[in-house]
């Protein structure tokens, strides 16, 4: 330095450690007179602090091997700061403790003035009323008032817990980029050097922790909150919060533990001791209990069979058709059997589930395979399916044959496209398959009427159309006699919609906030098809369609029947498929004490001189005071549980929250690592454009959690993301995780949309921003305050498969305003898009995070594998009903945009926070319970989406430094500055 105008400038007293553009170390040691506690020290440190974005206690007294050292003399003449050019040294001349407190808060507040004379300052003079440089003239001192602005006013201090909450001091109630500190410190005099020090480097971490910093600090009478530190005369310590006084109450030992509790200890979670007493896994595990248990065993529908043809058999029959839902080999016995009992040689045993497709694959393809070399097309005309009152949509027998025209292709050499629909509305049975020659002739023609039942859907409006299961006899191919019967899986649903959601629901009592009962387990094993098909990942499977229905129906059936409560509580089908067993089902569920949410405020804590944490803790419960002894010593650190994959590379483990179940959501976060102890996030993402993405959401969406790790850990090794803050959610939804697994041990290959939502059922993201007692909802609104991410991604997945429920209209959930049926794509996009002309900027944005992605994808397996799974949707659902099945693309690559309003009270984070959250992302891979190679091509389809945002925000963006009204502000033009976008270079970086 060789002018001391430069004395706050990075390179000097704070440096940039790790060479990254940022200041992150502070670069001084200053040397003290023993006694000297001058107050301005405190301003002085809490600028010291405000300039960095990291710090290490050891500036006063200390570092030694700081590049910069700064002693303190008694002078007789003059207090001034002197610079001794060649080594380094910054000399502090005094004429009075109180004279060099002045002159240290001016240098805090007032240094550097602006329009000063170009010539290099090597001595600032100061007196208590003026300053001057060399042979300058001398200039009054003043303070700038403080101007409050009401509507920056920090709502009080409600409770000592939040302390350190979220990486700062006092936090905003709401998520902001700006974190604003208005405090006021005030020390008896009194006081050891020893704690002054203390509450110096404190000053210096609140300084680091804000972005704008109103100083000075000390003798100012205005402020959000007051600090007082007072020596008092009694064997504990007390901090007492007391309206928007914390006051700090003691002597000696148990005084410095209170003061360094408050200024040095970091929160629980950051691995401190900071409210400690807060940490969930101290809460006692609720006891479950089981409040209701119900047995089902039915009738097996091959006996029920076997029953009616004993009982009903036409002798003059020559033919007779069983629709079953059973699988190959159990339909093989049945037909013997029906065979031996009644002398009919020809005996038909078709499946009950998919029975069409089944017909076409056992059947019809020996006609099919006589015909081939002839064949120029098949078409399947269909049925449309025109019931009024119906959940099916009009291509219900067109979802029917779904995926035969890439079966038949495989199986005729044929090319899938060959094979066309029609769909016809006066028809009566469901399909007929015409096969045409080359010259249009048709050479086979074959049709089949499959029973259907009608049953209540559970919204009690609506009535759903399933196949079930008859027999038919026949004479000359005509019908004569015909008995239907229920299908195992209808009996069993019948049961449960009767005796557990209509006669259950009368019982639950609602409690505010709470889940109705905390899970439904229901065990069935059932004699059904299971057959995985030689087409991608389809498989005939009707208890998976089971599991989906029993899932979404009963959460359907909560939405319905009890308004305002997201959270029925969990629904865990487990399904068994068993050959030849007789139905049946064990379902119990299960209540919990819930220990829901903390009760009153923290406004007291008491130290001794033997602890360095609080030992006692007053809470204040709507006016009652009640007084805690805390589990001591603090429990120790926290192990988060296998279900999080290990990242190499993250900079930093932060663990906010535990899910409802009590399992640890740990937060991954990468930035330039410093070897400082302290560091501010909020100020890091002043520097940095910062991006938050959420794996695991939804937890039977498997690719993003591994994706999230690789990609991480390969784009730290390339240093391609040195320009970034990057905090990761790992796994976001631990409990769904955990049932997922569960669910998976037996049936490894379904969708398993009961892991999809959380513990409970519930949707979590719709409950961010509020009180609530599922961690895993809270765990993004932490991170929006500690963070203020720019860039807001969710990793999501959709199934790889078919996705039936034939008890809800044989599609995905009614509650879905579109359909999930069929895959649309191997990788797509969907991203908020913000109105109003405010947000021009955003939008561009969007275009530019669209287009890159849609480039990086070009060319790729990844773009084949899009384009065959766009090819299917757009055959079998789109060209029909583009509504149900919309398709939006930017080039080849479907990306869908949602018009977003700004919102205060959204829940999506562009909505809420328009003004500087800059883009708000959604990826969807057919990842649903994939493994393999699959899985693979997910995990990379992944990467490739986050990758291809992150690619895009340019390395320069525009930070200024000023002074206003009173505070010291630093901060980021927002929204992100994005690659190839002109900008004006001198809004780039400037400073006071
Ligand atoms: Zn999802």
């Amino acid at each position: 330095m060789n002018d001391l105008k430069e004395f706050w400038e990075p390179g000097y007293l704070i440096a940039d450690q790790n060479q990254d553009g940022v200041p992150d170390h502070i670069n001084v040691n200053l040397q003290l007179p023993e006694e000297f506690t001058p107050s301005g020290l405190i301003d002085f440190c809490a600028r010291l602090g405000f300039e960095t974005t990291a710090l290490t206690f050891d500036f006063l007294n200390g570092n030694e091997q700081a590049e910069y050292q700064m002693d303190f003399v008694q002078d007789e003449k003059v207090t001034a700061l002197k610079l001794h050019q060649t080594s380094r040294r910054l000399s502090v001349h005094y004429r009075s403790e109180q004279e060099v407190s002045r002159f240290l808060q001016f240098l805090a507040c007032e240094w550097p003035v602006a329009d000063m004379d170009k010539k290099p300052v090597e001595t600032i003079y100061f007196s208590e009323e003026e300053w001057w440089v060399e042979q300058g003239e001398k200039t009054p001192v003043s303070f700038p008032k403080c101007d409050e602005d009401p509507q920056y006013k920090k709502s009080a201090v409600k409770s000592l817990t939040e302390l350190w909450e979220y990486d700062a001091f006092i936090s905003d109630s709401t998520p902001n980029p700006t974190h604003k500190q208005s405090l006021s410190i005030h020390v008896d005099k009194g006081i050891s050097q020893e704690i002054f020090l203390d509450i110096c480097y404190g000053a210096a971490r609140i300084g680091m922790s804000s972005t704008a910093l109103q100083l000075p600090m000390t003798n100012v009478g205005e402020a959000d909150v007051f600090l007082q530190i007072e020596t008092q005369n009694k064997g504990q310590c007390e901090i007492k919060l007391e309206g928007e006084r914390i006051k700090v109450q003691g002597k000696g030992l148990a005084l410095r533990h209170a003061v360094r509790y408050l200024l040095h200890d970091k929160h629980w979670r950051e691995g401190g001791n900071v409210s400690f007493w807060e940490r969930p896994d101290l809460d006692p595990t609720q006891e479950e209990y089981v409040v209701s248990s119900l047995e089902w065993e039915g009738e097996r529908e091959t006996v029920v069979c076997l029953d009616l043809i004993r009982t009903h058999h036409s002798n003059e029959a020559d033919e007779i058709t069983i629709f079953l839902s059973e699988p190959l080999s159990e339909r093989k016995k049945i037909r013997n059997k029906v065979q031996k009992m009644t002398g009919v040689e020809k005996v038909n045993v078709y499946s009950s589930f998919k029975p069409i497709v089944c017909i076409v694959m056992e059947d019809w393809i020996e006609g099919l395979r006589k015909v081939a070399s002839e064949i120029g097309h098949i078409k399947f005309v269909c049925k449309e399916e025109m019931n009024a009152d119906g959940c099916e949509l009009p291509i219900r027998w067109i979802q029917e044959l779904y995926p035969l025209d890439e079966w038949l292709g495989e199986e005729l050499s044929l090319h899938k496209d060959v094979v066309t629909f029609e769909l016809n509305d006066e028809q009566d049975s469901q399909v007929i398959m015409e096969v045409y020659d080359k010259s249009g002739c048709v050479i086979l023609e074959e049709t089949i009427l499959v029973p259907i039942d009608s049953m209540n859907y559970v919204d009690g409006k609506k009535r759903v159309y399933p196949v079930s299961n008859e027999v038919r006899w026949m004479v000359g191919g005509e019908v004569c006699k015909q008995k239907a019967f229920s299908t195992d899986r209808q009996n069993f649903y019948q049961f449960y919609q009767s005796h557990v959601l209509d006669s259950f629901l009368a019982n639950l009592k609602m409690n505010e906030g709470q889940p109705l009962f905390d899970r439904i387990e229901i065990d069935v094993e059932m004699s059904e098809p299971e057959e995985k098909l030689p087409v991608e990942h389809e498989r005939i499977s009707s208890l998976e369609a089971l599991h989906e229905d029993l899932y979404f129906n009963t959460l359907h059936f909560f939405d319905i029947h009890s308004k305002n409560q997201h959270s029925p509580g969990g629904v865990y089908p487990f399904m068994k498929v068993r050959e030849g067993s007789k139905p049946k089902a064990y379902i119990k569920i299960y209540q919990r004490e819930h220990a829901g949410f903390k009760e009153g405020a923290v406004i007291g804590l008491t130290f001794s001189s033997n602890h360095t944490y609080p030992t006692e803790i007053m809470k204040d419960i709507d006016g009652v005071f009640k007084s805690e002894k805390t589990s001591s010593p603090p429990p120790s650190s926290i192990k988060v549980g296998e279900h999080v994959l290990n990242s190499k590379s993250a900079s930093f483990r932060w663990i906010p929250e535990q899910s409802y179940k009590g399992r640890w959501i740990p937060v991954y976060e990468w930035f330039t690592k410093t070897n400082e102890s302290y560091l501010s996030r909020k100020k890091l993402s002043v520097y940095k454009p910062t991006v938050l993405i959420e794996a695991g959401h939804h937890a039977n969406e498997v690719s993003s959690r591994p994706s999230v790790i690789e990609l991480m850990d390969e784009l730290s090794e390339k240093k391609r993301i040195d320009h970034l803050n990057i905090v990761v959610i790992p796994n976001a939804n631990p409990d769904g995780d955990c049932i997922h697994k569960e669910m998976t041990k037996e049936n490894p290959e379904w969708k398993h949309h009961a892991a999809r939502y959380n513990a409970v059922g519930l949707e979590y993201a719709e409950h961010r921003y509020q009180s609530t007692p599922f961690g895993e909802a809270r765990v993004v609104t932490d991170i929006m305050h500690r963070w203020a991410p720019d860039i807001v991604i969710d990793n999501h997945g959709i199934p790889a498969h078919e996705w039936i429920q034939p008890f809800a209209g044989y599609n995905s959930p009614p509650r879905f305003k579109k359909s999930y049926w069929l895959p649309n794509a191997l990788i797509y996009g969907i991203a908020r898009k913000l109105q109003g002309s405010r947000y021009e900027k955003q939008r561009d944005l969007l275009e530019q995070i669209q287009n890159h992605m849609m480039e990086k994808v070009q060319g790729t397996i990844l773009e084949e594998k899009n384009k065959e799974w766009m090819d299917r949707y757009k055959k079998y659902g789109h060209q029909w009903l583009p509504d149900v099945f919309p398709v939006e693309q930017t080039g080849s690559l479907l990306f869908f945009t949602w018009e977003t309003h700004p919102d205060p009270e959204s829940h999506v984070a562009i909505s809420r926070f328009p003004d500087w959250v800059s883009a708000d992302l959604i990826s969807e891979a057919a990842d649903e319970t994939v493994y393999g190679n699959d899985l693979k091509l997910c995990i990379e389809a992944q990467k490739v989406f986050n990758t291809s945002i992150l690619e895009v925000i340019s390395h320069k963006q525009s930070t200024s430094n000023y002074q206003e009204g009173g505070y010291h502000i630093i901060e980021r033009k927002r929204p992100l500055i994005m690659k190839g976008e002109t900008i004006n270079e001198e809004t780039l970086t400037h400073r006071i």
